[in-house]
């Protein structure tokens, strides 16, 4: 007599918003009685096998390089190329195994004046700066309008000046890390509802802590064939820090303990495991910054009636209203030493969205450690940030896992080829 599980149905009731799981595959489990010393303890049914996915935010290849990461468990590794932008586009490239000129997610501020859903923060714009300019007032205000919009996604305005909000829209309304959250394609998570598959994706507005417990009780529970392990902070850490200061090196040995604890006990629920440690880009160190904004307004052109510009952290973007303000502009962004102005071709070579214009028709993207600033993702310079040129030795990601990595793996956007193929394989065993 095989000892009792948990019936799928019971994992979708206490599921979290960020959880679905398939029913079907578990009745094909094969049923293994777990045998443990001479006495006769009834331990829950052993699973097949588990793929266990690890996303570490901007643990990039040089940061790999530097500090290692579970050597003795995770002999392969590989540099995997990120995608041009931030987090924003990187994280539905992994999801999606495609890139954002096909999944068309890229910057989360787009110009968009007829859409916009700040349109009153122009009256706010009338308000002191020195009250919301304060991160703590924005991050508050963002809550309350993700509430009232109902937005699923990552919400944050960031330090955009409110009298500029008006102009954009915000892309990220919805939570991708949810089956139908992409705009234009399907994600592993959509992928596994269609194939019946169950999984378990960790709810990334949880505390890491929490995060690591809720994925060890579904492991516990051995009815799920994949989980996403979603650990954030380090970017953080980065981004605070830098890359050398000695907390990072505590971060990632903190890491390594909860990844380790966390296979073990995948060890003791299933005969296989497959582990995985991946990421989204790496984290380069800042070494200056250049005040874009102020030579910008220094042209004498108004916003929003000559030109409308996005300042994100590392590169600005301009929509233009006429061919003055285009060519003061692209004389003003030609004299700046410290970035370039992103070509048409590369663009596309990099596969941002651009057919519409809708992220930019003017790129100007930062050398690698040169902030603009202030900009409007904050007002001082940080030690750490990404979002650099795809090519710099700082923005690789990586892969790292107890399994083979196929020679075919080298872009953040092959990620998902290795979950469908532990998933397919997880599937084949199930028939049996
Ligand atoms: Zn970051």
């Amino acid at each position: 007599m095989p000892p009792p599980i948990h019936t799928s149905e019971q994992t979708i009731t206490e599921a979290s918003d960020c959880f679905t799981s398939s029913p079907l595959s578990m009745e094909k489990d094969p049923v293994k009685p777990v045998m443990e010393d001479s006495e006769d303890k009834r331990q829950p049914r052993k699973g097949s096998k588990l793929a266990l996915y690890t996303f570490v935010d901007a643990f990039g290849w040089e940061i790999y390089q530097q500090y290692g990461f579970l050597n003795d468990l995770l002999p392969h590794a590989r540099r995997l190329k990120t995608t041009f932008g931030f987090s924003s586009a990187a994280d539905p490239s992994i999801l999606t195994g495609r890139y954002p000129d096909q999944h068309g997610h890229w910057s989360s501020f787009y110009y968009s004046p007829e859409t916009s859903p700040f349109k009153g923060f122009k009256y706010l714009a009338k308000l002191p700066s020195s009250i919301f300019d304060r991160w703590r007032v924005r991050h508050w205000l963002s809550k309350i309008m993700a509430k009232v919009y109902r937005y699923t996604g990552y919400f944050e305005l960031y330090s955009v000046p409110f009298s500029k909000l008006p102009y954009f829209d915000y892309l990220e309304k919805q939570d991708y890390f949810v089956p139908g959250g992409i705009l234009n394609t399907d994600t592993i998570f959509d992928w596994c509802v269609s194939h019946d598959i169950a999984y378990y994706c960790s709810n990334w507005r949880h505390s890491e802590e929490a995060i690591i417990e809720e994925n060890k009780q579904q492991i516990r529970e051995s009815n799920i064939k994949m989980n996403y392990l979603y650990l954030p902070k380090l970017d953080g850490v980065m981004h605070t820090y830098g890359t050398q200061h000695k907390k990072v090196a505590e971060k990632i040995h903190w890491l390594e303990e909860q990844v380790r604890d966390v296979y073990e006990l995948a060890c003791q629920h299933y005969d296989q495991v497959s582990l995985y440690v991946i990421s989204d880009h790496g984290m380069a160190n800042v070494s200056g910054s250049v005040d874009v904004i102020k030579q910008i307004e220094s042209l004498g052109l108004t916003f929003g009636k000559d030109y409308v510009a996005m300042y994100d952290s590392t590169m600005a973007r301009f929509w233009f209203k006429n061919t003055r303000a285009q060519l003061l502009i692209h004389q003003a962004l030609e004299g700046i030493n410290e970035g370039t102005i992103v070509s048409e071709a590369e663009l596309r070579q990099m596969r941002v969205p651009h057919q519409d214009k809708k992220f930019g028709e003017l790129f100007f993207l930062m050398n690698p450690g040169i902030l603009i600033n202030p900009s409007y993702m904050g007002l001082k310079v940080i030690p750490g940030m990404h979002g650099f040129h795809p090519d710099d030795k700082d923005s690789y990601a990586c892969i790292l896992s107890n399994q083979e990595i196929g020679e075919d793996i080298n872009s953040i956007a092959d990620i998902r080829k290795t979950m469908e193929h532990e998933l397919n394989h997880a599937s084949a065993r199930t028939q049996y």
